[in-house]
C-alpha cells in the first residue's frame, strides 16, 4: 500500500513504514499538483505536516484516498469533519511535541530572567569594549526556584510544562476552564517519580499570582491575553507564547512592554507567520524563537513512528 509524505518525514518514521511493508514517498508535490499525484500513484495515505492543506476538494478528488495524517498537533489544514463524513482515517501525533514545547519554554525562561536576549544581541558589538557597561546592565537578574509559574490551558504542553516547573522548585498557578485538577507526574532520570495533585486556580487568581505566564491554549478567535488581562498581571512580570500566533494581543504587548508593566515576553508563534510585525522583532524586551517549540529530533522521531504504528494499526 502506497503512502505519500509531502510535508517530509522522520528517518525513524520511513524505517517503521517500510518494516510494515508500506511503501512510501516523499518528494514535496506542489499543492496544486497533489491531487493528480495522489491518484497516478494509488496512494492510500497522505501524511502532512503544516504546509501542505487537504481541503474538501482534494477529498472528493481523490476516490482512493483512505487515510489523511498530521504530523503534530493542529489540523486546522485538513478538513477533519469533511474527510471523517467520508470515511476517511483522520490521524494526529498530539503527544508526540509536548516535551520539546516545554523545554523551549524554559529555554525562553531562564535566558529572559538572566537578560540573555538581549546580551546576546549586544555582547558581539560591544563586549569588547563596553564589558563593564554591559555587566552591570544584566545585572540584576532573577532566580526561578521559589517563583510561581502561570499556565493557562492545562492540556499536555501546559502539564509537561508544569513538570519542569515542578522539578525546579516552582510553585504552578495552572487555569484551565475544562479542568478542575490534575496529577502531574514528575519523573527523574534514576526511575523514581513522584505525583503532584494540581487544583486549577481562576483566570485572574492566576494572573495574579503568577511571576510568569505561559500560554498553552488551542487557536483562539480573540486574544486569551489582552490590554485587560496584562494589567491584571503583576508589575514586572514575564509572558510567554508558544501556542499560536493570536493568543497574546500583540498591540497591547508591545504597549505592556514599554510601560515597563510586563518585563519580558518570549515569542515562539506569531499572527503573522511568516512574516512577524517588525516592532517584535525589533523589540529589546523580546526574547525571540521562529516557531520551534515542536522542532526537536525526538519529538520528529516519535512524531515519525507514532504516525507508522496508526498507519499499520488501521490500514496494515
Ligand atoms: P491540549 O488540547 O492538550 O491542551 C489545551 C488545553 O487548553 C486544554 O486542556 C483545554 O481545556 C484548554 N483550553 C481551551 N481553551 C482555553 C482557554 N480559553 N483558556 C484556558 N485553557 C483553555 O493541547 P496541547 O497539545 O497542550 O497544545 C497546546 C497549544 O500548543 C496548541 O495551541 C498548539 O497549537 C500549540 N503547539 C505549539 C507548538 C510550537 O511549535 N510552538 C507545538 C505544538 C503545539
Amino acid at each position: 500500500m502506497n503512502i505519500h509524505a509531502n510535508d517530509g518525514i522522520s528517518q525513524s518514521g520511513i524505517d517503521a513504514l517500510a518494516g510494515f511493508g508500506f511503501t512510501l514517498t516523499t518528494t514535496n508535490v506542489a499543492q496544486e499538483q497533489l491531487i493528480n499525484y495522489i491518484n497516478e500513484n494509488n496512494i492510500a495515505g497522505i501524511l502532512v505536516r503544516s504546509a501542505t492543506t487537504v481541503r474538501k476538494d482534494l477529498i472528493d478528488a481523490c476516490p482512493g484516498l483512505k487515510l489523511i495524517g498530521r504530523g503534530g498537533v493542529g489540523m486546522d489544514n485538513i478538513d477533519v469533519d469533511y474527510a471523517r463524513e467520508k470515511g476517511l482515517h483522520v490521524i494526529n501525533t498530539p503527544a508526540a511535541s509536548s516535551s520539546s514545547v516545554a523545554e523551549l519554554v524554559f529555554a525562553h525562561l531562564f535566558g529572559a530572567v538572566r537578560f540573555l536576549y538581549d546580551a546576546n544581541r549586544n555582547m558581539p558589538l560591544d563586549g569588547e569594549t563596553k564589558f563593564k557597561a554591559l555587566k552591570k546592565a544584566y545585572a540584576g537578574g532573577t532566580e526561578l526556584r521559589g517563583k510561581t509559574l502561570g499556565i493557562i490551558g492545562f492540556g499536555r504542553i501546559g502539564q509537561a510544562t508544569a513538570k519542569i516547573a515542578l522539578g525546579l522548585g516552582m510553585d504552578v498557578a495552572a487555569y484551565d476552564p475544562f479542568m478542575n485538577e490534575a496529577t502531574v507526574t514528575v519523573d527523574f532520570f534514576n526511575g523514581q517519580s513522584v505525583d503532584i495533585n494540581i487544583k486549577t486556580r481562576s483566570f485572574d487568581e492566576v494572573l495574579a499570582q503568577s511571576d510568569f505566564v505561559t500560554l498553552h491554549v488551542p487557536a483562539q478567535d480573540k486574544p486569551t491575553i489582552g490590554a485587560a488581562e496584562m494589567a491584571k498581571m503583576k508589575k514586572g512580570a514575564g509572558l510567554i507564547n508558544a501556542a499560536r500566533g493570536g493568543v497574546v494581543d500583540e498591540e497591547a504587548l508591545v504597549n505592556a512592554l514599554e510601560s515597563k508593566h510586563l518585563s519580558f515576553a518570549a515569542l515562539d508563534t506569531f499572527v503573522n507567520e511568516p512574516t512577524p510585525a517588525v516592532k517584535l522583532l525589533m523589540h529589546p524586551s523580546i526574547s525571540l524563537t521562529p516557531h520551534i517549540g515542536a522542532a526537536t529530533n525526538e519529538a520528529q522521531d516519535r512524531i515519525g513512528t507514532e504516525l507508522a504504528q496508526q498507519i499499520k494499526d488501521l490500514l496494515g
